[in-house]
């Protein structure tokens, strides 16, 4: 039965993903990340929902994996990266402050020809500076093709992207690539805080490993901050940036820009 309604559900997905995409029924949300050391707002990270007319908000843990496993994951990553490069280039046109936005990257637009060609005609189109982009890839999705994955992270760095290693240290390690890895930010998986806060030497251990990926010239970001406690603790062990539900939820995005974002002052 429970094979069946799986089945049933997977089918009722694909069924559905061309149209809801053509209809505009993926939204892009965005969550803020701050600076840990003054609070301060240093981006944000683009996180899909697919706002379907019957069953409502659905988050991407209910369609990602079957989009990963079809390969529509690619036109919906496409999509996400082309409305946050069209919106974050008229915030700006507005006079809005510039602010780095994160996109996810699948190992499956990995494996495409096409993605960094795209990537640079989208921004090539939008006008916008590619320091204001920044993709990020799981740990995990370095293991697949780890030669063409560090191929296509190294070009994105070159182009004058930034990337990011995503939910490191929650699946299997990259540990024995660390040190040529071609990534700008660290993001530590929300585990590491749900679990190494609480104990003398869970905290030993994710202060070593905070040390460690500033030492070697990357940026940490800690995954997952929920508590005021929690972050006054990675403030301590110097952790760079943060990103949780402390600081905020993901957000649709005209919310969030009118939330976060001050218009600088037109001082002509
Ligand atoms: P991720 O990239 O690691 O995104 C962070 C996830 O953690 C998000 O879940 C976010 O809502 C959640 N989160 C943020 N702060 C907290 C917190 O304080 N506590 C807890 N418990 N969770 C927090 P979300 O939006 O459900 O996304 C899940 C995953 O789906 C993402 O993990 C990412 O791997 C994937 N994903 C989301 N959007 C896209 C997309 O457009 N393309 C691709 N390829 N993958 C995406
Ligand atoms: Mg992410
Ligand atoms: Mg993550």
């Amino acid at each position: 039965d429970q094979l069946r309604s799986r089945l049933l559900r997977e089918q009722a997905i694909t069924d559905g993903m061309e149209a809801a995409l053509a209809e505009g029924q993926f939204e892009v949300y965005l969550q803020p990340k701050y600076r840990i050391k003054d609070d301060r707002l240093a981006g944000a990270e683009a996180l899909v929902r697919w706002n379907h007319p019957e069953w409502g908000m659905q988050s991407p843990a209910y369609f990602i994996p079957l989009f990963e496993k079809n390969g529509f994951i690619t036109q919906v990553d496409t999509y996400v990266f082309g409305t946050v490069c069209s919106q974050l280039s008229q915030w700006m046109e507005q006079g809005g402050e510039p602010l780095p936005i994160s996109v996810n990257l699948s190992s499956v637009d990995i494996a495409s020809e096409q993605l960094i060609p795209q990537i640079l005609e989208i921004t090539r189109a939008c006008g916008l500076d590619h320091k204001y982009l920044e993709f990020e890839l799981t740990e995990t999705a370095f293991l697949s093709d780890s030669a063409r994955t560090f191929h296509v992270m190294k070009t994105l760095q070159e182009e004058g992207f930034i990337t990011s290693i995503d939910d490191f240290g929650s699946g299997y390690s990259i540990m024995n690539m660390m040190a040529d890895i071609p990534t700008d930010v660290i993001k530590l998986d929300c585990g590491f805080v749900q679990s190494c806060t609480k104990t003398g030497r869970g905290r030993e251990f994710l202060g070593q490993l905070i040390q460690m990926t500033n030492k070697m010239g990357f940026t940490s970001l800690c995954e997952g901050i929920e508590t005021a406690q929690e972050l006054k603790m990675l403030r301590e062990m110097g952790c760079e940036l943060g990103q949780g539900y402390y600081f905020s939820r993901p957000l649709p995005m005209n919310v969030f820009f009118e939330k976060f974002c001050r218009k600088v002052i037109d001082k002509s």
